[in-house]
């Protein structure tokens, strides 16, 4: 299968589908990969396209880029890119209630404290602010505020990070320049039938033209089809959507907002969420629902209610079915994107779970056929990432106070994995939390959840026992002070994007 380079056998890698998968995928093997070496060719086919949405993104994003070399001025103007410091949950805990989950942590430890510890002793006593007042991450988002981040732990405008709203289509666009300066081949066409060795391995891909692509290691990036892992190699689909049952999303772009604000919001709405993602030139808005407790016809007209558009303008419908294939990498293939699966857009998570797919891939390409070793090991570690993230994203419907419909009562009521409820039962009793030492979702954002929602620990913890009163209501209050201040003298969001314009 391998092909020949100046004497040398090249190992032919083949990457399936041209969405923001494909094209992160390519333009990371292109960077990293030998190609002396390794030759990598990518199918995409404009009759199928792409799903066309993934525009909140995560701060690991800006590792990504920077692994790539990609200049982030230049990237914000291409894909039309806003700063992004958390996501506003309106309605979620009470109907009227509303949080921010920030990119970035509230206060800083009270004499060996933890600061939420010391916040909730003060909080039942009536002598503390709202939480995310102590954010200044939240305060920053609250006030349109941006500025970067400071290098220096010391510093409190060390305290908070920031991801971007990205157009998605021209993220790829942007990203496939870059595969293929980098000498990744992209073949355009429909692929009709794949072939598999008898040992079950991928062999090729036939396409309409009837032309046959040969590989060593193939990458599905085909997006909710699962192509080759899935209808190919067979591999069973762990479906979570009793814990999280929307499975339904209408989209559609609007003119862009007077004032772009910092932050993403996801309101929650009879039977599912809202969400509204501003970017420089437009607006993104999306409608996610549960068919099983929303008609399309219903989520069509409230949406369009809701957005005051005209029933001509017709939003994207997309369908799908939220959880995982039981393991991505099968024989000689790894599916990354949507084909791997799919959680919710609900905590922007999906282009994050494909980067540390492609970041762990690249950590363990195959040098001579792929082994149990890295198979496993990748298995395992993506499993966790998975795993995680769900129950992050089920805590949110769990924890719902609202009465107002059957979709909510259910997602209050419904029975949830063993892991959450340990997590769960870890807050109410010490109001701590298992940082499961690594990944995505540290304390930061499950006490935002938490608390944002009104979930309250029974007791106080017992490390604040020597603490007195006045001396944690003094720390509190200096230090949202020095939020405030620090956040009156930053420039306004616009401002900062004008300035990464005139940059780029
Ligand atoms: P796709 O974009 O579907 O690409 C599949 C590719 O495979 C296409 O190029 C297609 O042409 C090709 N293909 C398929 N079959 C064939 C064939 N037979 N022959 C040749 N080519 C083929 N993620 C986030 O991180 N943040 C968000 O805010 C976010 N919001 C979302 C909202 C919704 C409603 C949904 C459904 C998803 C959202 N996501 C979000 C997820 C995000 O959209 C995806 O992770 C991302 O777009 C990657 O998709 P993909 O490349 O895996 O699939």
């Amino acid at each position: 299968m391998s092909e020949k380079m100046g004497g040398m056998q090249r190992f032919k890698v083949v990457i399936v589908g041209g969405g923001s998968a494909g094209w992160m995928t390519a333009a990371a093997m292109g960077r990293f990969l030998d190609p002396q070496r390794f030759s990598i060719q990518l199918v995409e086919s404009a009759q199928i396209g792409t799903v066309g949405v993934g525009e909140a993104t995560i701060p690991h994003i800006r590792q990504f880029n920077q692994m790539l070399g990609i200049d982030e001025n230049q990237f914000m103007q291409a894909t039309g890119a806003t700063y992004k410091l958390g996501i506003q949950f309106n309605g979620w805990g009470s109907e009227n209630s509303s949080y921010i989950h920030p990119f970035g942590f509230s206060g800083e430890d009270i004499a060996g404290v933890g600061f939420h510890h010391a916040w909730l002793k003060a909080k039942k006593a009536g002598q503390a602010r709202d939480f995310q007042q102590y954010s200044i991450a939240c305060q920053m988002a609250l006030a349109g505020k941006f500025q970067y981040q400071s290098e220096d732990e010391t510093s409190l405008l060390s305290h908070y990070s920031y991801a971007f709203h990205l157009d998605a289509t021209q993220y790829g666009l942007f990203l496939k320049q870059l595969a293929q300066q980098a000498g990744v081949e992209r073949i355009e066409d429909k692929i009709t039938s794949v072939h598999q060795h008898s040992s079950g391995d991928i062999k090729s891909l036939v396409l309409q033209d009837g032309q046959e692509i040969n590989g060593d290691f193939f990458i599905d990036c085909s997006g909710f089809r699962s192509l080759l892992v899935g209808e190919s190699l067979q591999q069973p689909f762990d479906n979570w959507q009793h814990w999280l049952p929307c499975d339904s999303a209408l989209a559609l772009a609007t003119k862009k907002m007077d004032t772009i604000v910092p932050y993403t919001q996801a309101s929650a709405h009879t039977a599912g969420w809202r969400w509204r993602i501003p970017l420089q030139h437009r607006t993104g808005n999306g409608w996610v629902y549960a068919s099983d407790f929303m008609s399309d016809s219903s989520a069509q007209q409230q949406f369009s209610e809701h957005l005051e558009i005209h029933a001509d303008k017709a939003p994207k419908k997309i369908s799908f079915v939220t959880g995982k294939r039981t393991n991505s990498w099968v024989k000689n293939c790894v599916a990354i994107g949507l084909s791997a699966g799919f959680l919710e857009p609900l905590e922007s998570t999906s282009l994050y779970l494909t980067q540390i797919a492609i970041q762990r891939l690249i950590e363990l390409f195959p040098q001579n056929g792929v082994t149990d070793v890295e198979r496993d090991y990748f298995n395992r570690t993506l499993n966790n990432e998975y795993l995680k993230v769900r129950d992050f994203l089920i805590l949110h419907y769990k924890l719902n106070q609202r009465q107002d419909s059957d979709f909510w009562r259910y997602c209050a009521d419904m029975s949830i994995p063993d892991s959450l409820q340990q997590q769960m039962d870890l807050f109410k009793q010490h109001a701590c939390v298992d940082n499961y030492r690594q990944g995505l979702f540290m304390q930061p954002s499950w006490l935002a959840v938490y608390l944002g929602q009104g979930f309250y620990p029974l007791t106080d913890n017992s490390a604040l026992g020597k603490l007195s009163s006045d001396s944690i209501n003094q720390q509190l209050e200096r230090y949202y002070q020095s939020v405030q201040n620090a956040v009156a003298k930053m420039p306004a969001h616009q401002h900062a994007l004008d300035a990464t314009a005139q940059r780029s």
